[in-house]
């Protein structure tokens, strides 16, 4: 769960991880197989207001099935009042 605060109108929200469309950014060959980077955007509208936000996700795999701790970024139109999203993409094919 993550909580918001719209930007425009101040309104909290508690946004709850959504199932999310992860795509592979990057990937770096390292010792023991590749590290796959991956990221999702989504984008959704304030209740109150109808203020755009867009909340970025990102975390990598390294070795298939570890996931290092993965990252959440508001990039717009809210402020994080509280990040405790946990999120995990599908694991990879490969
Ligand atoms: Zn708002």
């Amino acid at each position: 769960m993550i909580k918001l605060e719209c930007k425009r109108c101040g309104h909290k929200l508690d946004y709850a991880c959504p199932a999310l469309e992860w795509e592979t950014v990057n990937s770096t060959e390292r010792q023991q197989g590749d590290e796959v980077f991956l990221s999702a955007q989504h984008a959704f509208k304030c209740a109150n207001c109808g203020n755009e936000m867009l909340v970025d996700f990102s975390c990598s795999e390294y070795m298939p099935g570890e996931w290092n701790q993965g990252e959440t970024v508001v990039v717009s139109g809210a402020k994080t009042i509280e990040d405790d999203c946990e999120f995990k993409p599908p694991h990879q094919n490969r």
